[in-house]
């Protein structure tokens, strides 16, 4: 079966074909954090999501190449570097470390690239399209000195959001503090320099300044990825104006079809509400370890509801995540137990099921909720099998074999200690030997060899610990 995806753009489920999938990957652009505070579970929930989308992609043959890049540097960031009396790049990198920690708790495969939008070759970039943008009219330098996106030159600006411009006045969506603008939905893309920004400034042919937000992702994108990409995802809330923006950005550049597939979840909500740092009604990963519960459970917990159906996090929740897995383990510990029995005595009709249902409901639009209910329901069959003794060992295997294929997709399975190979011990070792020579480059291509080896290295107090990377089998 074909796989099929709702297009926010289109706001219609639409068959995947992704440009030329046999002569490159899927190109898939996913907006990352803003590293200016521990990211909540409600982040994580759509980081999930991707993570799930990219690994249905390859469970069904493709390659995928995901880029999610970290927003290191907008208001909140710089606010708080200064609050913090610490230079930018310090303030940032510890919630982009904690960041990495809870995605892997939570067994998130890491993107082959994480660009950060302060690496000078980024800001570059930005600085191109804008002056792209400008001899084409469709950006313009203010009084104020920043330079603004001219919306009304883009004829498709508001056609994702399906946004009706002469409405945008009334919507309240954008703020009214920015008087120098033509319109009141133009968007910045530099940003002149302000004395609250202190040294954070990149020269530009506009005077010193910073880049907006939504060109960050942009030039990100089309660095990494070229100009036109397979699938963009985000939550809800990046739709407008943020993926708009990157639309009119993009394409005003390039003249091209920027994305093909536009994918967003819906929000993880607390009584209702979404969860969000300004309402204060959030949970990070580490307060729900706190709890007792585990990342394996709470990966359960956020991926048990289709994407696009808003989720509410209750601790009872989390207890039925909980009890989800406790069957799933018992299961595999039965199946295991009979398939080394070698017990050929009892081959049972029910385990030549048709196994498809799995990958057919995650084609129909990633529907989770379907393929969890039919790992349930198979579950309950050979249960019923194997306390009627009549499950052989050959069945056993073959039921195994299936979880093996699907749990690429779920990664569910419990923690097992696996002894760490020693060419993985090597290379730890020569990247601990290059950082201690404050050769950092080295150190993050032994990163991404180790991790390539399906290991993640992360630094602690006491040295550098090496855990099983998400995804590795
Ligand atoms: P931010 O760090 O605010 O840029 O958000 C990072 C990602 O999390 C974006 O894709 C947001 O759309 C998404 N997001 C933020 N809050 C929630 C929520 N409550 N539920 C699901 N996704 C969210
Ligand atoms: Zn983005």
């Amino acid at each position: 079966m074909a796989l099929r995806f709702f297009n926010t753009y289109s706001r219609e489920i639409e068959e995947f074909e992704p440009v030329d999938p046999t002569a490159r990957p899927v190109r898939m652009y996913t907006c990352g954090p803003t590293v200016y505070s521990r990211a909540h579970i409600g982040n994580f929930r759509a980081y999930i999501f991707e993570d799930l989308l990219q690994r249905h992609l390859e469970l069904r043959g493709y390659k995928v190449h995901r880029v999610m890049n970290i927003t290191d540097v907008e208001d909140k960031t710089i606010r708080g570097a200064r609050e913090a009396s610490v230079p930018l790049q310090k303030f940032t990198e510890q919630f982009k470390d904690a960041f990495f920690e809870d995605a892997r708790t939570l067994r998130i495969k890491r993107a082959c690239a994480s660009p950060a939008a302060t690496d000078q070759r980024y800001v570059d970039r930005m600085i191109e399209m804008i002056s792209a943008l400008i001899s084409k009219g469709l950006a313009y330098q203010a009084d104020d000195k920043s330079v603004y996106f001219r919306i009304n030159k883009f004829p498709d600006y508001g056609k994702l959001a399906h946004l009706d411009l002469t409405e945008l006045q009334s919507t309240g969506r954008v703020k009214h503090d920015e008087y120098d603008k033509e319109h009141i939905g133009d968007f910045a893309l530099w940003k002149a320099w302000d004395k609250a920004d202190g040294d954070v400034n990149w020269d530009s042919p506009w005077g010193p300044g910073r880049p907006g937000w939504h060109i960050e992702c942009s030039a990100m994108s089309m660095a990494l990825l070229g100009d036109q990409i397979d699938i963009h995802c985000g939550g809800v809330d990046n739709i407008f104006p943020h993926h708009e923006a990157e639309i009119a950005q993009s394409e005003g550049v390039t003249g091209k079809k920027f994305v093909r597939y536009w994918l967003h979840c819906a929000h993880l909500l607390v009584d209702g509400q979404k969860m969000a740092k300004s309402l204060g009604n959030f949970y990070t990963v580490p307060d729900v370890l706190a709890k007792g519960y585990t990342g394996r459970e709470l990966r359960y917990a956020l991926l048990r509801v289709h994407y696009r159906v808003p989720l509410n996090f209750t601790w009872e929740g989390m207890n039925e995540a909980r009890e989800s897995l406790a069957r799933i383990d018992e299961w595999l510990a039965r199946l295991r137990e009979i398939a080394k029995s070698g017990n050929l005595q009892h081959p049972t009709p029910s385990a030549q099921r048709r196994t498809t249902a799995f990958e057919d409901a995650l084609d129909d639009d990633l529907n989770i909720s379907a393929a969890l209910g039919f790992l349930f329901e198979s579950i309950r069959e050979t249960n019923r099998a194997m306390d009627q003794n009549e499950m052989d060992s050959a069945s056993a295997s073959r039921w195994l074999d299936w979880w093996k294929r699907i749990n690429t997709v779920l990664d569910l399975e419990a923690e097992t200690d696996v002894a760490i190979p020693d060419d993985v011990v090597q290379l730890a070792q020569q990247r601990e030997n290059a950082r201690r020579e404050k050769n950092w480059k080295r150190s993050d291509e032994l990163r991404e060899q180790i991790s390539a080896l399906g290991w993640d290295v992360r630094d602690t107090k006491h040295g550098p610990k090496l855990t099983r990377g998400a995804g590795s089998a």
